[in-house]
């Protein structure tokens, strides 16, 4: 078999350099565990940036998966298949929505959201042709795509890629009032992640959701919520906007919905509004084909039970009790909710990165975010004992770092 190093190399030398990743090269995987090419085990606390939340190889959906690709992979949507009537009919009932409109990426999702958004802002709404404006906040991730780029804050994602599309307005984001501030007669939509992942695992002020859903109410916009990581029982609940009872018009989802097998995203909304799309309008070769659906379909079965919601509150829980005990020990900062967590580490002791390639040494793996922030999201079945064992990983590794400096 090929080295470790060699793949690495290899790797390197033929691949764009759009990633940094740690040098583990991963071969195969089972529950919250993965092997690496040198038969070495690390507990995966990252979960695909929370694709992964019903595990590796979900014995559910590896079924579901293999008995599809048995029968019927893609038709298009040029024809039906028997494994997207349930898909949208199941997908509606877990969000409480009419309708759904499946995609592939996530970022095709939110693209998807922000033109029913513009698109009802002109039918419904009455906006004024081509004015329409979505208010997005500052830190915000929705993906890769030209348009979602536009509005980024990071000068990593943003800069370079002009010129930008317009009709998009920057608030900070936990603030109603700077929505509020933003918005005018052709505002359609606010687009806003109910905890921001890619930023460090923000947590807003607690009422901000439902100042949010309040003020859309009131001023006749959409609220659209980009659950692509928060949603599908990470943080405890089947949403992360259900901690506060909030109801969004527009649910944005995608990573977990595939179950770690394919790419599935959809948006889902009720009729009022996702009504506006005619046939020609949108679409998407590969959205909603059958391998997808059936995937989608026993993720959706697998969440209708409440068992994983239950168990990432219960195991987050754990996490955020140990975690919070590092506070002022090497870690500065905690936030997160349910089996999800963002840990700054005093920046003085090691960069997010380095913290990253000491837990991987000690068989954790972690990815960093902005600087000294590392994420912690294993995957829901992972056993409490190995939860901790992480983070009592972390906490050496941090321990280290202070006795190193
Ligand atoms: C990952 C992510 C996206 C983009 O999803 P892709 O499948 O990578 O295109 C969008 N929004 C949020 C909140 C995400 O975490």
């Amino acid at each position: 078999m090929t080295s470790s190093a060699e793949l690495i190399e290899l790797s390197e030398r033929r691949s764009a350099h759009n990633y940094h990743p740690l040098p583990v090269v991963i071969h195969e995987a089972e529950g919250a565990w993965v092997t690496d090419v040198d038969g070495k085990r690390y507990l995966d606390c990252l979960s695909g940036y929370s694709s992964l939340n019903f595990g590796h190889r979900n014995e559910k959906i590896i079924q579901a998966a293999q008995d599809q690709l048995q029968r019927l992979t893609l038709t298009s949507r040029a024809f039906y298949h028997d494994q997207f009537a349930q898909f949208c009919a199941g997908l509606g009932d877990l969000t409480g929505k009419d309708l759904i409109l499946p995609m592939n990426t996530g970022a095709e999702a939110v693209e998807t959201a922000i033109k029913v958004a513009r698109k009802w802002g002109y039918d419904v709404k009455g906006v004024e042709p081509d004015r329409a404006n979505i208010i997005v906040m500052e830190n915000n991730f929705h993906g890769r795509t030209t348009t979602i780029v536009s509005f980024s804050t990071d000068p990593d994602a943003h800069d370079g890629f002009g010129p930008y599309t317009p009709g998009f307005r920057v608030v900070p984001y936990g603030s109603a009032e700077a929505i509020r501030a933003a918005v005018d007669a052709n505002t359609v939509a606010v687009l806003v992640e109910p905890i921001q992942g890619e930023a460090g695992v923000l947590v807003p002020p607690d009422g901000y959701l439902s100042d949010v859903r309040d003020l859309c109410t009131a001023e006749g916009i959409l609220m659209i919520a980009d659950e692509i990581q928060s949603g599908l029982g990470r943080t405890g609940q089947t949403f992360a906007c259900d901690h506060e009872g909030v109801v969004p018009d527009v649910y944005v989802l995608g990573k977990a919905l595939g179950g770690g097998v394919v790419p599935v995203s959809a948006i889902a909304a009720n009729r009022d509004v996702l009504g506006v799309i005619h046939p020609g309008q949108h679409g998407s070769t590969f959205g909603g084909n059958p391998l997808a659906c059936a995937v989608a379909n026993a993720v959706i079965e697998i969440l209708a039970t409440g068992e994983f919601q239950a168990r990432a509150a219960k195991l987050g829980e754990v996490l955020h009790t140990r975690l919070r005990e590092l506070v002022g020990k090497g870690v500065v900062e905690v936030r997160g909710r349910g089996l999800w967590a963002g840990v700054d580490v005093d920046p003085d002791l090691a960069t997010g990165r380095e913290l990253s390639k000491a837990l991987m040494k000690r068989g954790v793996l972690a990815k960093d975010t902005h600087g000294s922030t590392i994420r912690l999201a294993p995957p829901i079945v992972v056993r409490e004992d190995d939860l901790v064992w992480a983070i009592d990983q972390l906490a050496d590794a941090v321990y280290e770092f202070r006795n190193k400096g």
